[in-house]
């Protein structure tokens, strides 16, 4: 008995022993962290509201739009993280992609310029997803092209995965930006039941990798809802976080993915990423 408790006691110090050393590992691995872009932004005054928004949202700005300077300021200036909305080739609906859209027919120097000019419309942009782009995402010359051009400026690179084809995460990785993919898009639908739907995908995805990325859109109901989360997310102790804190992870996990392909049914994102 005195033997027992003599090793219990030898175990438990052990273990604050080993809590001393790692503390940020132990408190990393059991918190979960939500991002959530709101892209779009730029066209309608009313998207004022969702900058307004508390909490750590990061804000995917349209270059060329009538607000686009005047929101990513205000962003900025309430410490929000702010990201370019760059329009790309569409398989359909082109007419819909506005000014400096990038496309698969673009030489490099034509691309590049382009990509260039719509991300220094965009003040303080530390990174860049696709706005549309479900054909221009699939084709690896002009994505090879951005993301060697994301790689000089020191940007990263989201995929907003409008097509289950998107060589957009894979080509970032191999010009060694930091990298993911959102997982869910929360508000396709915008009637009340459907947005806690996937707000409770998003959370459950978090839960069990520990971080997830959500796309929303300054929707009315969407920033309603978005309003209403944070006592929720206290509640379950998950973190809602900018997206530059998420992407070192998921880089790491594409990484892994990438040098090893059998274990690619294993990706812990795969049937939410596809689910759209
Ligand atoms: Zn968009």
């Amino acid at each position: 008995m005195v033997l027992a408790s003599c090793n219990l006691t030898k175990i438990s110090y052990g273990l604050a022993f080993l809590l001393l050393l790692f503390p940020a590992f132990s408190f990393a691995a059991s918190t979960a962290r939500i991002a959530i872009v709101i892209d779009d932004i730029g066209y309608r005054k009313s998207d004022a509201a969702a900058i307004k928004l508390d909490g750590n949202f990061t804000y995917s700005i349209v270059p060329f739009a009538p607000l686009t300077r005047k929101f990513a300021h205000a962003a900025h200036a309430n410490n929000k993280e702010v990201m370019a909305h760059i329009p790309m080739e569409a398989s359909r609906n082109n007419h819909l992609l506005g000014k400096g859209a990038i496309t698969t027919n673009m030489s490099k120097d034509q691309l590049v310029r382009q990509l260039k000019l719509a991300i220094s419309n965009v003040p303080f942009a530390q990174g860049i997803n696709n706005h549309m782009g479900s054909k221009f995402t699939t084709q690896p010359q002009p994505v090879h092209w951005v993301m060697e051009q994301l790689a000089q400026s020191n940007l990263y690179f989201l995929d907003s995965k409008t097509s289950a084809n998107s060589v957009g995460e894979s080509v970032a990785l191999k010009f060694g930006l930091q990298t993911g993919h959102r997982h869910i898009f929360l508000d396709n639908e915008l009637d009340q039941l459907s947005l806690e739907r996937q707000f409770d995908r998003l959370i459950r995805i978090a839960q069990k990798h520990h971080n997830a990325i959500a796309i929303a859109h300054p929707h009315p109901e969407t920033i309603a809802f978005l309003s209403t989360i944070q006592s929720k997310l206290n509640q379950l102790g998950i973190e809602l976080v900018p997206l530059s804190e998420i992407l070192p992870y998921t880089t790491k996990v594409a990484r892994a993915k990438r040098l090893a392909p059998a274990a690619q049914s294993q990706n812990p994102y795969q049937s939410a990423a596809l689910a759209k």
